[in-house]
Parts: C-alpha cells; sequence; structure tokens
C-alpha cells in the first residue's frame, strides 16, 4: 500500500455497479478495495434493491469497515462506494460517504472525488432558501442541490436534468457517482479533473470507479472513460452517455500520473507506469549524476527511478524496503520512535548502498519533511553520496481541486529556492524534473492542471489562492 507524500493526503475513491441478479454491494466492495489508496479514513456503500436503500459507513480501510454481516444486508442490483481521506480535523463518521437522504423521487446516494471551489457560494444559497446542512461538506452541498425539483424535469429522466443544473453551477472537480432507485449515475465534471472509467461487468451489467484498474477487481473490463461535461446512466438495460454541459478547457489533474493513480490504471488511454518511466527518464536526461547505483522512494518512486536508470546507463537497485503493512493505524509511536521518522516506514539494505554514490529517485517534494531522513538513512547505511533527483517540478502552490496538499506556507519549495532546499535536505546534489519535462513525459498536449505547480488555476478561485472559497473536501 503506497503511502501519500509527506504534507499531501490523497484523493478519495469512487465506485459503483449495476449488477442484475446479484448484489451490486459486493462489487463495489472490491471497487473500493482496488481504490484503497486514494483514502483510507473511512469507507461506505449505499446500495438499493428498487425498494429500499440501504448503507454502511465506518472509519478505516474497507477491509476493516465491512465484512460479511454489514455487507451481507446492503441489499439490491444498485450499488455505489466511497474512500474517504480526511482534510481537516478529526475524522468523523457523519463525513464519510456516500451521503444518503430520501427525496420525492425517491432515495438519493451521492459519493465524490473532487473538490468544489465555489461550494461556500452555492451552500449559502442553499441556507438561504430554506435547505438544512447535516455537515459542512461541499458533498452535501451537491446531494441537496440535486435534492431539488428542476424546472422541465417532467419531461425525460428528472434526475439528468437536475445534474444538468448542477454542473451548470458547481466549480471545480468532481467526479460524482449517484444512486436512485432505479438507476447509478457516473458524472465528471467539465473540466475532467479527476478520472471516472465504465466498463462491463462479467455475468451482466456495469461498473464504474475512479481508476480502470478497478474494474479488473470488480469483475469487469474496461470500456472508457467519462467524458468532462458528461453523465453515464447505468441501469438494468445497460448504460446510455448524456452530454449535459460543453467541456471546458481539459484539466486532468497531471499529479495523477506523476503520483495519484496506480501504476496499472490507464488514463487517457496511457498506462500510469509507462507515464512514469518517461517521467525519470526526462529527468536523467535533464539532471545526470555521477553515480553507481539508482534508487527509488518505494512504492510510488519505484517506476520513475526504473526510468532514471534505464536513460542514465546505470544499474537500479532496491535500496530501501518499505514494510508494506504499515497503513494507517491508531496507535500513535511514541517520541523517540516519531523522531526516528522515516525508520518506521523504510529500512536500508547496506548490501546495495556501502561505499556508493547514490541516485535517489523520488516522484514528488511536497512538505519536504520525508527527504531529509530519507538521505540520512541512506548515509547510516554507508552510502557515500546521495543525489536525490526529483520526477516533478517544485510544487509550490496548495491544490484546491480535491488533493489536501498543504498550504503555500507550508510548501518547501514556496519558501525555499533549490539550493537552500538541497542545503535542507542534506543530499550532496538536488535536481527537479523542469515543467517542460514533465509536460513531455505526460503529452503535453492533452490538456492538464499543474497549477500546484504553475500556480495557474484552471477554476477561479473566489477568495483568491491564499482564501479559496472551498469549504471542507470531502472527496
Ligand atoms: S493543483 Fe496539482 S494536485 Fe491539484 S488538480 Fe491541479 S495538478 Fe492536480
Amino acid at each position: 500500500m503506497k503511502q501519500p507524500p509527506s504534507g499531501m493526503t490523497e484523493e478519495c475513491g469512487v465506485a459503483g455497479a449495476v449488477a442484475p441478479g446479484r448484489q451490486a454491494a459486493r462489487a463495489v466492495f472490491f471497487g473500493l478495495f482496488a481504490l484503497q489508496h486514494r483514502g483510507q479514513e473511512a469507507a461506505g456503500i449505499a446500495s438499493s434493491d428498487g425498494r429500499a436503500a440501504y448503507i454502511h459507513k465506518g472509519l478505516g480501510r474497507v477491509a476493516q469497515v465491512f465484512d460479511e454481516d454489514n455487507l451481507g444486508p446492503l441489499l439490491g442490483e444498485l450499488a455505489i462506494g466511497h474512500n474517504r481521506y480526511s482534510t481537516t480535523g478529526a475524522t468523523q463518521l457523519r463525513n464519510a460517504q456516500p451521503h444518503l437522504v430520501e427525496t420525492a423521487l425517491g432515495p438519493l446516494a451521492v459519493a465524490h472525488n473532487g473538490n468544489l471551489t465555489n461550494a461556500r457560494r452555492l451552500r449559502r444559497e442553499l441556507l438561504e432558501a430554506g435547505i438544512g446542512f447535516s455537515s459542512g461538506s461541499d458533498t452535501e452541498v451537491m446531494l441537496r442541490l440535486l435534492a431539488l425539483p428542476a424546472e422541465g424535469e417532467a419531461a425525460g429522466d428528472p434526475w439528468l436534468t437536475r445534474m444538468r443544473r448542477l454542473m451548470e453551477r458547481a466549480e471545480g472537480a468532481y467526479s460524482l457517482v449517484v444512486l436512485t432507485r432505479e438507476a447509478v449515475y457516473a458524472l465528471r465534471d467539465p473540466w475532467g479533473f479527476r478520472p471516472l472509467a465504465v466498463g462491463a461487468l462479467e455475468g451482466g451489467g456495469f461498473a464504474v470507479a475512479s481508476e480502470s484498474s478497478a474494474l479488473a477487481t470488480m469483475g469487469a473490463g474496461f470500456d472508457f472513460e467519462v467524458e468532462p461535461g458528461s453523465a453515464v446512466r447505468l441501469d438494468r438495460e445497460g448504460y446510455t452517455v448524456h452530454r449535459l454541459v460543453e467541456p471546458q478547457k481539459r484539466a486532468l489533474c497531471v499529479f495523477e500520473f506523476v503520483y495519484f493513480a496506480r501504476p496499472d490504471t490507464l488514463l487517457d488511454g496511457q498506462e500510469v507506469h509507462a507515464v512514469r518511466r518517461r517521467l525519470g527518464a526526462e529527468l536523467a536526461r535533464e539532471a545526470p549524476a555521477e553515480a553507481d547505483v539508482v534508487v527509488g522512494v518505494p512504492d510510488s518512486a519505484t517506476a520513475h527511478a526504473l526510468g532514471y536508470a534505464e536513460a542514465a546507463g546505470l544499474p537500479y537497485a532496491e535500496g530501501l524496503i518499505k514494510n508494506r503493512y504499515i497503513g494507517r493505524t491508531f496507535i500513535e509511536p511514541d517520541d523517540a520512535l516519531r523522531k526516528s521518522g522515516v525508520r518506521l516506514k523504510y529500512t536500508p539494505l547496506a548490501s546495495v548502498l556501502a561505499g556508493r554514490r547514490v541516485v535517489l529517485v523520488d516522484d514528488s517534494i511536497v512538505r519536504g519533511n520525508t527527504a531529509g531522513p530519507l538521505v540520512r538513512l541512506l548515509r547510516s547505511a554507508g552510502a557515500r553520496e546521495v543525489h536525490l533527483r526529483v520526477a516533478s517540478p517544485p510544487v509550490r502552490h496548495p491544490c484546491f481541486m480535491g488533493l489536501d496538499m498543504a498550504t503555500h506556507e507550508e510548501l518547501i519549495a514556496h519558501n525555499l529556492d533549490v539550493a537552500k532546499i538541497r542545503e535542507h535536505v542534506g543530499a550532496d546534489s538536488l535536481a527537479y524534473l523542469s515543467h517542460a519535462g514533465m509536460m513531455r513525459a505526460v503529452g503535453g498536449g492533452r490538456g492538464f492542471c499543474d497549477a500546484c505547480f504553475t500556480g495557474r488555476y484552471p477554476v477561479t478561485l473566489e477568495a483568491g489562492p491564499a482564501g479559496a472559497d472551498a469549504l471542507v473536501g470531502e472527496g
């Protein structure tokens, strides 16, 4: 299980299924299981059997939250689910998703990956219209908007009319799965910030998931990605695609390629692992080092390190061993252990490192809390030199589109230049991949959000970057 880089919690994962003649919640469980890396604070599944809706949510990882006793009662051929990371404050069960309410059209449940940048304004408008809220989350804003009748909804599918209204008003990132009595819907914001993939289930029916790789775990193939500005309606008969609003200039989160997504996920038809190797190769061309061996920070920077080693003509070796079971623990380490920081997660391999000049490749540096201890760890195992190479540009700006990535002040590259960061982490040399190099590796012509590197946000931040108008982002 990969861990977020220091200072960056992961975003959320969503999944949904329509499984005629079978229990959809079971497929969704496995989808969430495959998306565990996108959120480990809470998990939940809501289902519908056409008469009633059922829900179970809990704190912790998917395998901690669900067992046969609580999965069994999630009846029905339709289900959606969510993995959550917490953004601010304590992890609270009331913030776990999906959110479920009863409406005049029957049950409505929503699970969200992303973050609305105009949630506060929408919430204020709803409050003034007499709509109450039970949380401060942007997901509930979307749920309440969907629960409100829309003009002209009597003709056709009323949910699609309401979803169009939602998409006309919401700004920011949202890949949503929505459960109603008759169908599961998958919606993607007009910018396409976060991924969302659909595929046919073995044995009939359809599945949707944040990442294509999770579809296989659900027993589905991968058919297509939901287009920005569109909704896909999945029901017992099949699926229909609805362009609800015009897509905006495309802005897929480039960090999905750098770090977030699983290596076996396909984004825009590109395998994430292959892109990561290209990021490493670009880095090797831009920032070579006189060294004996290339080591990646496991597991998230392994592919980048392989790409670097290949392009540099240097041997790649596992110089750091990661505890696979580190995960989230509710047991806090004592002070001495906390100070040793990365030792909880990584141990160095002296046979690889002793007496060697090492290139240490990481995918990104956010706060800069981990890089220094890692460099020291390599030196403690006898590394003669440590040359730190980062396979993305310096992160200088926070994310307001679904990544809880610290504030400007907490970002080390916002405060220090590269020379000072090198000093801070104690490496013999430090180099980041250039923005142009990153764009070459990801296929830059396709349109990406790269705001955390450039400060150019694809959506308006109502209160400006320093105080973006976002409520608690839950997804
Ligand atoms: S600001 Fe960075 S992390 Fe956030 S959506 Fe844009 S590229 Fe992704």
